[in-house]
């Protein structure tokens, strides 16, 4: 028998006494019943809280928030249900730690804003903040506003920049909606699994399910160092523009 004929009977016969055997017979062969999802109540809009959500900031106060590097509490405006960034307190992060999450997130270039490039609105959702670095998604003006384009809105800074450019003009009122896989390390600090993030900003995907190179860098090149559950923290940048503003940060674990 030539040798491509008796190979082509061979692997054809095979699957044919699998599927025979394994095949399901009728639709409920493949239902799963159980366990059960959790029930979680949406909220009106897709922007507001879902029922499972933990609510950083939901206008009022910033008891969920504390001043980065410091034993104080953070140091921005909170007015008309919004909080402003405040540059001279410096950065803000979140008292609690998160490892997986999904987080909801809106903020708002003023408008009128000045300057251009990287210091037109400047701030960043970092979404682990630890000793060794963190993970910014970018938040900037780029509306008509050019720059390196990883280092744009919806851009993972200086590692990727976004699928699109979804930004709304100065003054609206825009949206991240964030996916994050936090990484995992072994127990001699080597990296196990990097961390993933998908982000949709205006409710347009801008990363998709990107695995981060470790931590983001101004100058140099990305790198991993061990860490656990992390704050989630907003950016002051030193910038001279005018501050930015934030409203309605949601997050739910994902652990
Ligand atoms: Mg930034």
């Amino acid at each position: 028998m030539p040798k491509k004929l008796f190979l082509t009977l061979a692997l054809g016969t095979i699957p044919m006494i699998a599927s025979a055997q394994q095949q399901p017979a009728k639709p409920e062969d493949t239902e799963v019943w159980a366990p059960e999802p959790k029930i979680v109540t949406p909220g009106t809009t897709n922007s507001d809280a879902p029922s499972d959500a933990i609510r950083l900031f939901d206008g009022r106060n910033l008891d969920e928030w504390v001043g980065t590097g410091k034993n104080e509490p953070a140091g921005w405006t909170v007015s008309d249900g919004v909080m402003q960034v405040n540059k001279k307190a410096g950065d803000i992060q979140t008292k609690r730690k998160f490892n997986n999450y999904q987080l909801h997130l809106e903020w708002r270039i003023p408008a009128g804003i000045t300057g251009s490039g990287q210091a037109r609105g400047n701030s960043g959702l970092y979404m682990a903040a630890t000793d060794a670095g963190g993970y910014e998604l970018q938040i900037l003006d780029s509306y008509e506003n050019k720059t390196y384009v990883n280092g744009q809105t919806g851009s993972v800074y200086k590692q990727s920049p976004p699928l699109v450019n979804a930004m709304r003009k100065p003054g609206d009122w825009q949206t991240y909606d964030v996916i994050w896989t936090a990484p995992t390390f072994d127990s001699d600090g080597s990296l196990n699994t990097p961390a993933r993030v998908t982000g949709l900003h205006n409710g347009v995907l801008v990363q998709n399910n990107f695995v981060l190179k470790g931590t983001t860098q101004n100058i140099g090149v990305p790198r991993y160092k061990a860490h656990g559950a992390s704050p989630i923290l907003l950016q002051a940048h030193g910038d001279p523009s005018p501050p930015i503003s934030f409203r309605n940060i949601w997050v739910r674990e994902l652990n």
